[in-house]
């Protein structure tokens, strides 16, 4: 089977056929369809990608490949075109928690049942999604998180609904778990569904969160908006700055609330004051934002590490239980 072959400017040739003729025009006349998952993505449009490496080989060898011509699949050709410098978009990454505690707040509104791409919930809930996710911008094709795809989304969850009477679509494994949270717990999912748009209304949000680097194995992805959250308003120096000063207030000592470790006592002067602060209520769990000092908990870098390592996170009491005394 031939490797499809072009240059960059056989590519760009491609791209102007493709805009004279229209998309549905340059598929049927070289015998493609549409692209599912990957689209170049040049001045603002999209292109289907494999059809355009295929047209472009042509310019290069004489005889357009067609679809059944080329050796490796739809990610080979994206793969190809990257290399020849072009973006090319991924497919639409699975949805993540959050995205479907919304969906799931949504539907259940409106009894549990299917919306369609028209609904103007459903059209609101796509740009939603769209501020939300942390999949790069470039990288997302003409379909991402689109109100036909967020219609999708009501459907595979309704048919998943213990009364629904149609049969199951083909949803991702957390609708079912997120579903089941909604129906054990329909006030408290609801107050999360409304965090979590709270921590996208934000404006401190509109910028980018910092990836939170708290356990290099794991992916910071999975955490959530209001997980990343909870982190970065752990590190608010003015709150620290309170939460020391009422404890020496109180009469108490600048040391880590679970191991007893006081920087001060080992590093002297250089450590003197220095302490990380730890909210015993992570906002997913309560969604409420305001902070009162109470529910700051002192500890030292290493316990506090070992509470966020991995999910879900230790409450301060898991962690004094799992110290090993020596
Ligand atoms: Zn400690
Ligand atoms: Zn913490």
């Amino acid at each position: 089977m031939p490797q499809p072959d072009a240059t960059t400017e056989d590519v760009l040739a491609a791209i102007r056929e493709f805009d004279q003729l229209g998309r549905e025009s340059f598929l049927q006349k070289f015998g493609f369809g549409r692209a599912r998952d990957y689209f170049v993505r040049h001045g603002g449009r999209f292109y289907d990608s494999k059809a355009l490496l295929g047209v472009a080989h042509g310019y290069q060898h004489g005889e357009p490949l067609r679809p059944d011509e080329f050796s490796g699949g739809d990610a080979a050709a994206a793969a190809t075109l990257r290399g020849l410098g072009f973006t090319v978009s991924d497919p639409n990454p699975d949805w993540t928690e959050d995205e479907i505690v919304l969906a799931c707040d949504l539907i259940s509104r409106h009894g549990w049942r299917y919306l369609d791409e028209n609904h103007p919930e459903v059209e609101e809930l796509s740009q939603v999604l769209q501020l939300l996710s942390r999949h790069p911008e470039a990288r997302r094709g003409p379909t991402f998180r689109n109100p036909s795809g967020v219609a999708r989304k009501t459907a595979d969850i309704a048919t998943q609904h213990p009364d629904s009477t149609g049969r199951p679509t083909r949803g991702n494994r957390l609708d079912k778990v997120v579903l089941d949270q909604f129906l054990a717990d329909p006030a408290g999912m609801a107050g999360r569904a409304r965090a979590i748009r709270a921590a996208i209304d934000n404006p401190d949000a509109t910028a980018p969160l910092p990836d939170l680097d708290l356990d290099p194995d794991a992916s910071a992805d999975e955490g959530g908006i209001l997980e990343r959250k909870s982190l970065v308003r752990e590190r608010d120096p003015k709150l620290r700055r309170h939460k020391i000063k009422s404890v020496l207030k109180s009469g108490g000592t600048v040391s880590c609330e679970v191991c007893a470790f006081d920087f001060e006592r080992t590093y002297g002067e250089r450590g003197r004051l220095y302490i990380e602060v730890h909210h015993r209520t992570p906002l997913h769990v309560t969604g409420t934002v305001r902070t009162r000092l109470a529910d700051l908990a002192l500890l030292c870098s290493n316990c506090h590490r070992m509470i966020h390592r991995r999910r879900p996170w230790l409450s301060i009491e898991d962690l004094q239980d799992a110290l090993q005394q020596p």
